[in-house]
Formats: C-alpha cells, structure tokens, sequence
C-alpha cells in the first residue's frame, strides 16, 4: 500500500500487525535453492518448504484476508493488498499455489455451488491442495476455444479423454481446473469447465518438460478415461467459454479481491544498481556507464508508472472500461521483468555468462536465469500479442486484426 494511499485505522493496525508478523516469522534459508517463480518449482525439498512457508502465512491471515470466513477467508475488506504489498517490502518467499490462489479460488467463488466453495477454497488457501489449470493443448494456445480434450457424459459421470500441455505445477497438483469440449457442434457452446483430481487418479499420466533455463515445471497431462463426477462440473454444460473468461480475466491482472499472497519475484530496481557498482566497464564502476545509468532510470520510472497505473485502477472514476487498466497489468508486468532481466545481463556483462552454479557468477546467477524465464513470463497466461489484441480489440473498440 502506497504511504500517500488512506487507509481505515483498522487497515493501518493490519499493516502494522502483518508488517511485525512477517519480521518475527521470516523462515529461515532454505535448504535448496529456491526458483525465480513458483512456477518453476520442481523439487519435493522446494515444495515442502514453500507449502509450509504459505501455510503459516495462512493461518496468522495474510492470505484469503478478504475472502467470505465461511468458505476459511478473513472476512475483511481491502486487507489482502496490504498484506501482498508487506510480503513484497519484507521478501519474504512466494507463495507457491498460485494457480489455486489466482486463478481457483475466484473462479469458484464466481461459478462454483455452495458445496464445491465449501470444500476447494480453504484448503487452497492453507496450500495444503495444490493446483493447476488445464488451458492448452497441442492445438489450442492462443485459439484457446479450439479445445479438443473430449467429456462424454456417462449417467452421473463424465470419461475425459485428450492432452493437455504446458500445465505448471501439475506433477504436484491435487485438482486442476480445465476446460473441456462437450460438443463437436458448437465452437463456443461445444465447451464445458470441469474440476478434475490429477494426483494418482486413476487414467491421469503427467509428463515433465524441460524449459530452456534446464529447469522443469510444466508438464504434458494425458487424459484416458478418467472418470470425473458431475459435481466437480463449474457452472452448466455449454457455458465453459465464459467460465474460462473469468479465469482469464483474474489471471491477467483483476486479481485484486481473489486468494491472495500473489507477489513478484520481481528484484529492487536497487539491485541493478548495486550489480552496476560491482561490475566494472572500461575500466571504471558500470555504475558510471552513461548508458547504463540512463537504462536505469528508464526502468525506474517505468516501475513508478506500473504502481501509479495499479492505484488508478482501484479508483471507478478513473476507469472508463472496467478491463481496461487491470488487462495492461500483466503485459507490463511480463514485459518490465524482461527488460529489466535483459538490463542485469548487459550490466553484468562477460560475468552474464556464469550461471547459476558458478561460484563467480554475480548475484548467484540470478540474471541470466531471469533472462531466459522472462520469455516464458511473455507466453504463459496470453501472449504479448494476444493480449494487445485484446487490449485493441474490445478495450479500445478498434479493427479485428485480418
Ligand atoms: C512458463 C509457461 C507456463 C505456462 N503454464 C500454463 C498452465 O499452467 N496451463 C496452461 O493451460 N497453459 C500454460 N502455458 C501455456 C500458454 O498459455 C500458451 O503457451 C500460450 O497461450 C500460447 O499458446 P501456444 O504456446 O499454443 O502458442 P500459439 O498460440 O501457437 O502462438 C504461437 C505464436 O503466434 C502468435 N499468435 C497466435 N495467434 C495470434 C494472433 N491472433 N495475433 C497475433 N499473434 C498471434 C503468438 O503470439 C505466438 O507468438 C504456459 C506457458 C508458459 C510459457
């Protein structure tokens, strides 16, 4: 929460209470090192670590601060941001269910029944479940409607058979969310959103693929007749195109009001200069870099904008289309750490080739590690591209691109 922002008293006893709660219960180091996102976690050390870190975090309520206490939120309003913002000030670790906290929970509390709300939310919220989402397949990316993992409805079941791909987090998932195709009629209608186990159900195969960082985190999931109950359905038969828009929506930035906890691994701006002062460019500090001075401040500013963009959405009268502010969230965003990521290797210069496991490599390798995730940061959740179609297309009212 920025300083200049009002809050309520009992907002301003929230912050000071999450503020000391966070100094006294920093965990301590883990015992491996932890990814740049939570997307990226891979190992069983990382995951119970993290697990834990959420569900601490949890149960002394900075996460679900703002979500109804029936369904194990807190109740309140506006405390959830103060909460995210004071995890991002302390840096602390991320929390690792971000696809149950981000994209699940709201899209539950959106369409789900009184019994599915009961019995997802909490225990995504706690980290105790974890989850992933069940978006693309080999042939639906960007033309996400062009779905072909089939549900036939079989009394009062549905046998799901197909693939899906790039799917984060899946070989630690509990539940996925996903779409489905019901009907080979309709493109839009044919589609229908379900809740399905993954975890050592019966028919599931998860598959790890390996990124370009030599990292792992997504996975191809095969489907082959598994046997998911009616009431793990979302919604009605047919109406899976506009349950997967609300997904979307919280996925590309309305995520204020959902789980939670949703905070950047995104490193100071400080940081850069502090890499600029260690590093050396023709034989003086790259802190005196005319150039690179130049690109910092750039990033600087562009950094100040973001959070100013963030403030104004949160104020109606500012927002002439609902979408318009929370849609450019998640490009910037994705587009800031890549230059920013791009601007530590260019400081960094030669030393940028030291990765990760070299002792020599400054900052332990975080930048070029950053650099070639921040591609995957562009892709994942709409491309660059998609999403300033989006932005041109139904925010702005312009042509549909040919
Ligand atoms: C790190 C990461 C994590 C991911 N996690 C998940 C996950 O958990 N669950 C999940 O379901 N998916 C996940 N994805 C998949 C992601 O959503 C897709 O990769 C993305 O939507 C693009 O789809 P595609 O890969 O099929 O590319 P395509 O749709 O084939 O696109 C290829 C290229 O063509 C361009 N393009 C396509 N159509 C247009 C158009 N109309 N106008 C302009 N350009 C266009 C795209 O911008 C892109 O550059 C993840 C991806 C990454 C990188």
């Amino acid at each position: 929460m920025s300083e200049e922002e009002k809050l309520t008293p009992e907002q301003l006893e929230y912050q000071d209470y999450a503020r000391r709660w966070l100094a006294e219960n920093r965990p301590p180091p883990p015992s491996v090192r932890l990814p740049i996102t939570a997307l990226e976690t891979m190992l069983e050390e990382q995951r119970s670590y993290l697990h834990e870190w959420q569900s601490k975090c949890y149960h002394a309520g900075l996460v679900g601060a703002d979500l109804p206490t029936e369904y194990g939120g807190g109740g309140h309003t506006g405390f959830q941001r103060i909460a995210d913002e004071e995890m991002g000030r302390a840096g602390t670790p991320f929390l690792l269910n971000v696809i149950g906290l981000r994209m699940a929970i709201p899209t539950i509390l959106e369409h789900g029944t009184e019994e599915q709300k009961k019995k997802f939310v909490a225990p995504a919220l706690s980290g105790d479940e974890i989850w992933c989402q069940g978006f693309s397949e080999p042939g639906a990316g960007s033309d996400l409607a062009n779905q072909q993992l089939f549900a036939e409805k079989r009394g009062e079941e549905w046998v799901l058979n197909g693939h899906k791909v790039w799917t984060s987090l899946a070989h630690f998932a509990k539940w996925m969310i996903l779409i489905t195709r019901t009907s080979h009629h309709h493109k839009y209608d044919g589609l229908t959103y379900f809740i399905s186990p993954i975890q050592g159900h019966p028919g599931i195969e998860v598959r790890p693929l390996i990124k370009m960082t030599g990292e792992t985190g997504f996975n191809e999931v095969l489907f082959e007749d598994v046997v998911v109950p009616d009431h793990y359905r979302l919604d009605e038969v047919g109406k899976g195109w506009t349950v997967a828009m609300t997904t979307l929506t919280y996925e590309r930035g309305a995520a204020d009001g959902a789980g939670g906890g949703i905070r950047d691994a995104r490193p100071p701006i400080e940081s850069l200069v502090a890499l600029a002062k260690d590093s050396r460019r023709n034989g003086a500090p790259a802190s005196q870099d005319a150039v690179l001075r130049d690109r910092i401040v750039k990033q600087a500013i562009v950094e100040e904008a973001m959070a100013q963009t963030a403030r104004r959405s949160r104020v109606d009268a500012l927002c002439d289309h609902p979408m318009r502010l929370p849609l450019q969230a998640n490009l910037n965003e994705s587009e800031f750490l890549q230059h920013n990521a791009r601007l530590g290797v260019d400081i960094a210069g030669a030393k940028a080739s030291l990765y990760k496991l070299d002792e020599k490599a400054p900052d332990a390798g975080h930048w070029p590690l950053s650099y070639l995730n921040s591609y995957g940061e562009t892709i994942a959740a709409g491309t660059s591209e998609i999403q300033r179609n989006i932005l041109g297309e139904r925010v702005l009212g312009m042509a549909k691109s040919k």
